[in-house]
Formats: C-alpha cells, structure tokens, sequence
C-alpha cells in the first residue's frame, strides 16, 4: 500500500510548548515503518496553485507561501507559521493529489497520507486550528475536476469536527461531509442542525462517550448515510485524538475503534467504490497513542488492500 510523506512536514515548527510537533509524524512513521511490511513510501509532491485555488482564496496562498517568515508568526492564537511551514504545507495538500491520483489510477485500492500540518479547519480563507491549507479539501477537489467525480465522500473521525471542510463542500452536493466529533469542543461547529444541502451529517458526542456510543453514532446514523450516497470514491481524515490517553478531548476511544472504523468503511468502499479509500492524517497529539492508532488504521487499509475486497465501480 502507499503512503505519501514528505522529509518537509517535519520542517513545519510550531514552537515550544506546541502539542501539534513534528514528533508526531515521527511517531507515525517509525510505528508504520517498525510494524507495517510491504508499504510502499512515497515523496508527497507539491501542491499547485491551481490544485489550492480550487477550496481556497487567494488571500490564504499569499499569507501561508508569500509572507516568508525569518521566525515563528502567529496567524492565530493556535496556528503559527514557521520559515519551514510553506513547504510543509504544500507537499501535505499535494500527498492527498498524488494519492488521489494514484488511486484512480488503479494502482492501488488504498493509499494513506502521513503529513503535517493537519488540514480539516483550514476554511477557504483561512488558516485556524493548527491547520494551514484543507488537504484532504484539496484532493477532493482534485477528484471531482481531475477524475471527473460525481460522488465522494469524506469520513471525519478526527475528535474535533472539521468546519474547514464542511464550510468548503457546504455547497457542494457531489460531496458528502460526515463526522462525529466531541462537543462541546473547539472549534464550535458541527451541530447535528447543520445538513448544508443535505450532504452534511454530523453526530454530536458528549465528553465520556467512550466507545459504546462512538460505535453506535457511526453505526446507526453516519455509515447508513455514507452507504446510502453510494460513493465513487471514500476519502477519510483521520485524526487519533479521541483515543483516551490524548489531551486534547474527552471521548475516550481505545484503538481498536479505529480498526473496527476503518474495516467498517471498507465494507462501504467495498460495494460502491471499488475498494478506493483515500486516508489523511490529521489529529492525535499523545505520541503513543498515535502510533498505536495509526498503526491500528493503517494495519486495517493495508489488510484491506490485500484481501482484494473489490466491487466493480458503479
Ligand atoms: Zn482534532
């Protein structure tokens, strides 16, 4: 299987005391490369111009890659710019083009992205919540106009709700958004209410959930739905940071949520989409933690792949 990364997310610096480091890559790729055989590693290349301009303003291009920091510049009070950061951010958009691209292509059912900085709150005009431009956005978008695309959905089980991308795809009824995410919790959206042209479906999880209801929420209200739209292709942004160990939120998910998640969606992309599954990194801020659910997702893609599990694309 392939996953995309680039030496240059390391090069994103956010400053002491920062919980979204460049150690956290290092956690997922040395827990894939230890535990993972048969992965293919790739070099994200970069995004183009015109690749971002299709999710962003270009106001976002020219304060990410054209204010060029000599030092640490606050964007806002979470996200910060680093002299290495345009780089980054610019091979982890274009990681989710090549995967994209490499899946359509046939060349592979699956394909992860181990990049930094993560993409899922970046709006169109703006960078917010450690998040600089929306990759997994990005590739969606490059799906729909590259490959033509009808119908594509993206996964969010990130533990924070991803208003970048719903505000990206609110309009946008070739893609479905869905998510379950803790609430109350930055960054304040994802209210069950908002359905944008009823190809948004968010389900609310309380602190304490646990993996009882986070199951339940995926298994009677999101996955239905994501069946239902019949994706041509399913793309996930997976972020780890409702695992129990991590600091940043409270709904206290083992890793084996994640296994049985990811074989879930599967059986989605299994039916309907060829097997094609595109997988984003983008939370998890406790370094073990993260390893073991990367690891945990990445073993059930990569199992995946190999089982041939395949349907002809409708
Ligand atoms: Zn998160």
């Amino acid at each position: 299987m392939p996953v995309f990364t680039h030496a240059a997310c390391f090069g994103h610096d956010t400053g002491p005391g920062h919980i979204e480091t460049p150690a956290r890559l290092g956690a997922v790729v040395t827990a894939l490369r230890d535990h993972v055989p048969g992965i293919e590693w790739l070099e994200a290349p970069r995004a183009t111009r015109g690749q971002l301009l299709r999710v962003h303003e270009p106001l976002l291009l020219h304060a990410v890659l054209e204010t060029a920091p000599d030092h640490l510049m606050q964007l806002d009070p979470d996200t910060v710019l680093s002299p290495g950061s345009p780089e980054a951010a610019l091979r982890a958009a274009g990681a989710v083009v090549a995967a994209v691209d490499r899946v359509m292509a046939g060349e592979a059912d699956t394909a992860f992205c181990a990049v930094r900085p993560p993409g899922h709150h970046a709006t169109p005009a703006h960078a917010m919540g450690f998040c600089l431009f929306n990759n997994i956005a990005v590739g969606a978008a490059h799906a729909l106009e590259r490959h033509g695309l009808s119908r594509i959905a993206i996964v969010d089980f990130d533990v924070h709700h991803g208003n970048g991308t719903q505000a990206i795809f609110a309009g946008e009824a070739r893609v479905l958004y869905a998510s379950a995410h803790e609430m109350p919790l930055f960054p304040e959206t994802g209210n069950p209410r908002e359905r944008g042209v009823g190809n948004i479906h968010n389900a609310a999880l309380q602190p304490g959930s646990g993996s009882h209801r986070f199951r339940e929420a995926w298994r009677e209200r999101l996955l239905p739905a994501i069946d239902a739209f019949e994706p041509q292709l399913l793309m996930v942004s997976a972020g780890f940071d409702g695992h129990r160990a991590d600091p940043a939120a409270h709904v206290e998910l083992e890793a084996d949520d994640f296994a049985w998640l990811t074989c879930e969606l599967a059986g989605i992309a299994a039916r309907h989409c060829g097997g094609r599954m595109v997988s984003v990194l983008e939370g998890g801020y406790d370094l073990a933690a993260l390893a073991e659910c990367s690891l945990a997702h990445v073993r059930a893609l990569v199992a995946i792949g190999a089982s041939g599990q395949r349907a002809p694309p409708t």
